[in-house]
């Protein structure tokens, strides 16, 4: 049955509110952030790139065109909204939200495990499961970023800024796979060798990132994750990543 914009609504946490704003309240996630809250975040194109530049106007360090005037290898440069953008989002949308690690160190301090932080958020009485790593930073940046960087992932389960990764990850990762296909070709490598000579501690979870966005790329891998015998979650992860694969809007351009 269709609630009426005057029904309330009654929250998993018990709360209740109008239907109505409840609605306004779900489609505040995903709304799209304005471009004054968008920043960009320089994704390198190559993986070991130790040449490292100014990204100004001209220079080959921008590999899309748009130059930050920092200091970095040739890079992409992501639309992304910081964890505070986000946070400013989520007290919007649900001034109770909050989160909570999956569990305590012996010293009452979230717990840190595979390389970061598994913590829920709950947005609106509903819980989500997220993951924050510090990514490059160390000491207590290393904490800060970790605590920034769940945010930003666990908002997403919940659409927070959806549309700008999808769109912004897909277009750095075909510019990443084409430019990598540019450095085999001017190398000349040899073939690579054959799947069923690979060890079998292959990386399948990297070897989807790095796919990602090649459609070529994504069916090489599923063709050779279906003779390893993977498992149903990561066919199924393989064929949204091909499915995501067809072109997109916006493609960056670029000499
Ligand atoms: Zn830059």
């Amino acid at each position: 049955m269709v609630a009426k914009e005057s029904d309330l609504v009654q929250l998993p946490d018990g709360r209740q509110m109008p239907a109505a704003e409840y609605n306004e309240r779900l489609a505040l996630l995903s709304k799209p952030f304005t471009s004054d809250e968008i920043e960009k975040l320089p994704k390198q194109v190559r993986k070991n790139d130790d040449d490292r530049g100014k990204c100004e106007q001209g220079s080959r360090y921008s590999a899309d065109g748009f130059y930050c005037g920092g200091w970095h290898a040739r890079s992409m440069h992501l639309d992304y909204v910081g964890h505070a953008g986000i946070t400013d989002r989520l007290n919007a949308v649900d001034p109770l939200w909050h989160w909570e690690p999956f569990a305590l160190s012996t010293a009452g301090t979230p717990l840190l495990s595979d390389g970061g932080m598994w913590a829920r958020m709950t947005v609106l009485g509903v819980t989500r499961i997220g993951f924050g790593d510090p990514g490059r930073n160390s000491g207590p940046n290393a904490i800060k970023e970790t605590i920034g960087d769940f945010i930003r992932n666990a908002a997403m389960r919940f659409g927070v800024g959806t549309y700008l990764w999808s769109k912004s990850e897909a277009a750095a990762a075909k510019k990443i796979a084409e430019e990598d296909h540019d450095v085999e070709l001017t190398q000349q490598r040899p073939p690579q060798q054959q799947p069923q000579q690979q060890p079998p501690s292959v990386d399948w979870q990297q070897s989807l990132i790095d796919a990602r966005g090649d459609a070529d790329r994504l069916a090489a891998l599923r063709a050779m994750a279906g003779r390893a015998g993977a498992p149903p979650h990561y066919m199924a992860a393989v064929d949204a990543a091909i499915q995501e694969c067809t072109p997109i809007e916006g493609t960056v351009t670029n000499a």
